[in-house]
């Protein structure tokens, strides 16, 4: 039996978890749960899954949080997500908080030595370089629960790393795959969340339709299975059946292919290396499919891909810098504060106005992060 720590419980990847978790009741159990506002999603959670410790954002919403026992132990905040991230009876964390809020937990859930599902990209992004040089310190393994990650991590399996020639991450397209940039001009926060594969949280939607998403897991892969960004291909495949892919040196191409279903690899980073029935996921079934597409990407109709590209491979501070930008551009966006294709440019905007730092600290990048935000703000 598994003690599992659920950051983001209340979001698209944390109700997936608690599916997963509902499957398997002899191997997994809702010990420790975080989340930030959704106080009625919450306390559905509580009541049915009954999690030792409680994580929220604040204190206004730990006021508000109405709970009547005190077998239950009610924590806040940043330093609340590390205790339930180091707390003994954990031992796994999921990560699927939203943001680079998620950081500081991973550092800490390493630390710890737990076993670490990681569905939060955005602190592979922000700080790679310092994830990765804990993860090999402490002897971790960060299990990719990103569709796109965990497909690259199940090709590899078994095989020496120094014989890949490349990886191909699939994209999806997002809402607007068939649309012009011309046409992008009057898009509205509606049509942007409406993805046509995926049902995820907002942030993700928009990232999938502006195409930094892909940024992002590129980054994210580099980081996770160090590889140059030379050897990251990014490919369109607008079914979202096969996954992702490597190339090995014999030019053999493994790839990893299912009906898209984040539940599947939410459950393998919990039961890696084994794997559990899951009776609600849908067998793949390729006759019915018959078809499947796949075209070249445009970095000109899709700049955030050109600059997670550029920030990754120039290194140092500007991936922090893309992220941060990233997130308030597209808080700003859903708020109808900024249109679709100014994301682009606040972005591009705090990338070419940054001092450009080589190897941030984590302090270092907590404070970058914040500046670009505030920044961001101040402007809109
Ligand atoms: P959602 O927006 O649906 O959920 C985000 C979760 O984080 C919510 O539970 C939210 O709480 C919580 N949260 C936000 N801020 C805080 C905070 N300060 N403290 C504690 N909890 C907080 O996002 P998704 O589930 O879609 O995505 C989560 C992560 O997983 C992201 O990094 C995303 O990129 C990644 N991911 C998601 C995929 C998907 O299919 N959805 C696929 C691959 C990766 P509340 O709602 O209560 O405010
Ligand atoms: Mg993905």
């Amino acid at each position: 039996m598994k003690n599992i720590t659920l950051l983001g419980a209340t979001g698209s990847i944390g109700l997936q978890t608690l599916e997963v978790i509902k499957e398997h009741p002899n191997q997994f159990r809702l010990y420790g749960i975080a989340f930030g506002k959704n106080i009625d999603k919450a306390t559905e959670i509580i009541k049915s899954y009954r999690p030792e410790i409680i994580v929220v954002q604040d204190e206004k919403v730990r006021k508000e949080l109405k709970i009547h026992t005190d077998q239950i132990t009610i924590l806040v905040g940043k330093e609340g997500l590390d205790e339930v991230s180091a707390d003994p009876k954990t031992d796994v964390v999921v990560n699927a908080v939203m943001g680079s809020v998620g950081l500081g937990a991973t550092l800490t859930a390493i630390r710890h030595n737990k076993q670490i599902a990681i569905a939060n990209k955005e602190t592979l992004v922000t700080a790679g370089h310092l994830v990765m040089e804990a993860a090999r310190k402490y002897k971790v393994d960060l299990l990719p629960v990103d569709s796109e990650h965990s497909a690259i991590f199940q090709a590899l399996n078994g095989e020496s790393r120094k014989n890949v020639n490349k990886i191909i991450l699939t994209a999806s397209g997002g809402s607007f795959r068939n649309k012009t940039r011309e046409q992008l001009r009057n898009v509205t926060v509606t049509d942007a969340l409406n993805h046509p594969n995926w049902s995820m949280g907002a942030k993700i939607t928009i990232d999938s339709a502006t195409m930094m998403n892909k940024g992002l897991e590129v980054i994210e892969a580099h980081w996770l299975f160090d590889i140059p960004y030379d050897n990251i291909e990014v490919i369109q495949h607008k079914e979202s059946i096969i996954h992702s892919m490597v190339e090995y040196a014999d030019k053999s191409v493994i790839a990893q292919l299912g009906t898209p279903d984040m539940r599947v690899p939410i459950q393998y980073a919990l039961t890696f290396p084994n794997r559990l029935p899951l009776p609600p996921s849908k067998s793949l079934d390729l006759v019915e499919i018959s078809t499947l597409h796949f075209s070249k990407m445009d970095m000109d109709r899709f700049p955030c891909l050109a600059f997670a590209y550029h920030a990754g491979s120039k290194g140092g501070s500007l991936p922090t810098v893309l992220n941060a930008a990233n997130e308030a551009a597209v808080d700003l966006f859903l708020r109808e504060k900024i249109t679709f294709l100014e994301i682009e440019d606040v972005i591009e905007n705090a990338m070419a106005t940054h001092s450009f730092v080589h190897q941030p600290d984590l302090e270092t990048i907590n404070a970058i992060d914040q500046e670009v935000r505030n920044k961001t703000y101040e402007k809109y």
